[in-house]
């Protein structure tokens, strides 16, 4: 309960989606199908260049996916521009699709965002976020993908819907 604030309703939406970490010869042909700047970022922790990511300026409505496993991590409703150059999000899209992992990397504390699915590194969170969570979720575009409003979701685990179909 680290990024509950007292007093601010967090919008939690259920979903069904399976969040069974991918196996292994799935998480070796995904690794081997990543170009080298996404291996360095999602699965060597990488960060990509401020404002050079493909999703910063996107104001499509739809749902970012994690680009490693295809779950769904964020909503284009709670994306905001932070000025950053990071796409930025002020919640997730179920807080059980993320988890936090405490980053003592380049002499600095932070909390770094991982996919709870597989693992792959997606950003950091920040207590300076606007209301109703106060937090900023800094994305890396390159660890995300997206899916347009009444597009189908990606199966990359082929685990079936609610993946792989438009969301309801
Ligand atoms: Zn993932």
């Amino acid at each position: 309960m680290l990024y509950s604030v007292p007093g601010t309703p967090i919008e939690h939406v259920m979903t069904d989606f399976d969040l069974t970490p991918p196996t292994d010869s799935q998480q070796r042909a995904i690794t081997a199908s990543l170009s080298p700047d996404e291996r360095r970022v999602l699965l060597e922790h990488g960060t990509e260049a401020a404002f050079c990511g493909v999703f910063l300026d996107n104001k499509r409505d739809g749902t970012y996916t994690c680009r490693f496993c295809g779950l769904p991590l964020f909503r284009s409703s709670a994306k905001f521009d932070s000025g950053t150059g990071w796409p930025s999000f002020f919640q997730p899209f179920d807080p059980a699709h993320i988890r936090i992992v405490r980053d003592t990397s380049y002499g600095m504390v932070r909390d770094e965002e991982v996919c709870a699915r597989c693992g792959s590194h997606l950003g950091h969170v920040f207590p300076d976020g606007p209301p109703p969570t106060g937090l900023r979720h800094c994305l890396n575009s390159v660890s995300l993908a997206f899916t347009g409003r009444g597009e189908a979701l990606p199966d990359t685990l082929g685990r079936g819907a609610p993946e792989g179909q438009p969301l309801a």
